[in-house]
């Protein structure tokens, strides 16, 4: 039993609540912690609490300060990575190397180079003639937008919350941070570091607990709130939507997607299938960028399924902390019944189980986990549910195609739109069939390869705006126009 408890932090204190939910360790079914759950006055307290801060030292503090401390945030996580490490994996059951090379570091980076970011950052100037030829002059300036709801998901419970966070601090906002009721911990720690680099009380608040009929919504609901940022499922950005139209509030959401791998014939085919194996299977499938679809040249469709399956079967589930562990489990219980009813789903519409399609066993606590057997199907039709809906998981179905048109009609009928792989070594052919693709990010010839000034986001379902770089202190402030006659 562990007596570890996470709590709020509302205006520089950490504050418990009368209501606790467990923390789940998804490799063993144990309990991480006991986490305390914000209700409508501790939601009200940190409204309140932000826009103070607003008003109070953060407001007046120069840029540069901002920065600085923005840059002792990402030394905290540093200097506390083990912890840091710890804590995600207890959260989520990624593999500790995974932890270590992308989620805790690319922590720390979003601050550092949301940081150096602001502080190079111009707007706009334009001089304009008048008819009495003396002139005016239009320069812009850039606010803070005020206080931020920040809604993370739990699948990088840590990267998505500060790619969030950090460009909203720099802009010179107030947060409140809900992280997600799967992955209190990392956020939990974060509080600690900021707490230490003493940002002033009330910048930064976290809030945890659920979403509808909780935290989450009455923190979106609040009519304080200035602005939302929302990672998630399509369908509760779609909720929020609805919630945000009532006062008019600009969103930023970065939603689901139905990715779609190409492999044409000319790919480099040990490249290809090394990189489908990590855009499929990364995270236990667990990325709204893995890719769920994955269609293969006709003349090299065979060899393709074959090689993947071999590769799938490989795969090594073990322990975060073993060495060798490549995949974990899913995050919940609650989500191995959604994804094991999509395979079943699957085989009811005549999908052709290649391999997985269940569950692993085995001898040790990990039988009371939320293990899953890494999974592909083949012979959907393009209207089964397996291509259309997203599963989240690590699954993919792969089928043939003949011609480019062909392929091109097939990756963009989707309500999704968010990333797609392209393997292929006709230069042209990456040019010509990545801008013909409905989404918001093609990689060509890899996969998750991210530069973090680059736009980043997806059109349809999978969201509304872009993140990264410069589009991320554009969505966390305002810009006011001042024109004067000369
Ligand atoms: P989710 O939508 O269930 O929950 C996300 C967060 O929203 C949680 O903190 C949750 O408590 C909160 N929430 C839920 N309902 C709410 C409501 N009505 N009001 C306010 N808050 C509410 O998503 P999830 O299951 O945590 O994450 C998986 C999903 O996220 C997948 O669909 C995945 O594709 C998507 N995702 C997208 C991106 C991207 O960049 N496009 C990145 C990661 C994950």
């Amino acid at each position: 039993m562990t007596s570890k408890i996470y709590k709020n932090y509302i205006a520089g204190e950490f504050i418990s609540s009368d209501r606790f939910f467990d923390d789940i360790n998804p490799v063993d079914g144990s309990l991480v912690a006991r986490v305390a759950e914000a209700d409508k006055l501790m939601v009200e307290k940190a409204v309140v609490a932000a826009k103070m801060a607003l008003k109070g030292e953060w407001g007046k503090l120069p840029l540069v300060e901002r920065c600085k401390l923005l840059r002792r945030i990402a030394d905290g996580i540093e200097a506390r990575f083990d912890d840091f490490v710890d804590a995600e994996i207890a959260d989520t059951g990624k593999p500790q190397s995974h932890a270590r090379a992308i989620d805790i570091p690319r922590g720390a980076e979003n601050f550092r180079f949301f940081s150096d970011l602001a502080r190079t950052v111009s707007t706009e100037c334009f001089e304009m003639d008048t008819p009495d030829g003396s002139g005016a002059l239009n320069y812009a300036v850039r606010k803070p937008m005020g206080v931020i709801a920040v809604i993370a998901p739990w699948n990088l419970p840590l990267l998505l919350l500060t790619w969030k966070l950090a460009p909203a601090l720099a802009m010179g906002n107030c947060v409140i941070a809900k992280p997600s009721e799967e992955t209190p911990g990392t956020a939990s720690l974060l509080a600690e570091v900021i707490h230490e680099v003493g940002l002033p009380s009330g910048v930064f608040n976290l809030l945890h607990g659920f979403g509808p009929d909780s935290t989450g919504e009455y923190l979106t609901k609040h009519e304080d709130i200035d602005a939302i940022t929302f990672t998630g499922e399509s369908a509760t950005g779609s909720e929020i939507m609805k919630v945000a139209a009532n006062d008019v509030k600009p969103v930023s959401f970065e939603l689901g997607g139905k990715n779609a791998a190409i492999v044409f014939d000319d790919a480099d085919f040990d490249a290809a299938i090394e990189g489908t194996v990590r855009s499929v299977f990364s995270n236990c499938g667990q990325v709204c960028l893995c890719s769920e679809r994955v269609y293969v040249h006709e003349s090299i469709y065979e060899k393709f399924v074959s090689e993947l399956k071999i590769r799938a079967e490989a795969l090594i589930e073990n322990w975060p902390e073993g060495q060798s562990a490549e995949l974990g489990p899913l995050i919940s219980q609650e989500h191995r019944i959604k994804v094991l009813a999509c395979f079943a789903r699957a085989l009811e519409e005549g999908g052709n189980l290649v391999t997985g399609g269940g569950v692993p066993e085995f001898t040790d606590s990990r039988k009371k986990g939320s293990w899953i057997q890494p999974t592909i199907f083949t012979g959907l039709s393009e209207e089964a549910d397996m291509v259309k809906q997203e599963v989240f998981g690590p699954v993919c179905h792969i089928s043939s195609f003949a011609s480019e048109k062909e392929l091109v009609e097939k990756v963009n009928n989707s309500k999704y739109g968010l990333a797609a792989a392209v393997w292929t070594k006709d230069i042209k052919r990456a040019h010509r069939v990545s801008r013909q693709l409905e989404v918001g990010v093609v990689w060509v010839n890899t996969w998750f390869l991210r530069d973090l000034r680059t736009p980043f986001g997806g059109i349809k379902l999978s969201g509304v705006g872009r993140e990264g770089g410069l589009h991320s202190l554009e969505f966390y402030s305002e810009l006011t126009n001042i024109c004067i006659k000369l």
